[in-house]
């Protein structure tokens, strides 16, 4: 039986939130939040409790701040907060944008671990959280 996870789910579409979060509650706590700034609220929340999230799934296109600048928020925070190097929240945005230049960008400039185009399958979901070695 693998660790109960903490999973953020940042998603402004209701269903597509509802979808994910199916998907993933069988793995453990999933706490959703439907814009970039709730995201980064929470994730700063659950660090000072001393439960940081161990999974972060974000969409791209959400109002106040988009999920590109919240993950950047993130990795800068995890520095602030001196998070050893490999310790740090694994990330999957979940989005409908696939143009390589976004893809690669998330990879190397923005830090994510894991990049799905919409439409979302579970299979998929499964594999690249097998492959992040969280379950
Ligand atoms: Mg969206």
């Amino acid at each position: 039986m693998s660790k109960m996870l903490h999973i953020l789910i940042a998603e402004d579409d209701v269903l597509s939130q509802e979808l994910i979060r199916g998907y993933l509650q069988s793995y453990g706590e999933c706490v959703t939040v439907d814009d970039g700034e709730s995201a980064i609220r929470e994730f700063e929340n659950a660090f000072k409790s001393g439960k940081p999230f161990d999974l972060v799934c974000m969409d791209i296109m959400m109002p106040n701040i988009d999920g590109i600048e919240a993950v950047t928020t993130m990795r800068d925070m995890e520095k602030d907060f001196g998070v050893d190097p490999g310790n740090e929240v694994q990330i999957i945005m979940i989005t409908a944008i696939g143009d390589s230049k976004t893809i690669m960008d998330s990879f190397y400039k923005h830090g994510v671990n894991s990049y799905i185009v919409k439409p979302l399958i579970k299979e998929k979901l499964d594999d690249e959280i097998k492959r992040l070695g969280l379950i």
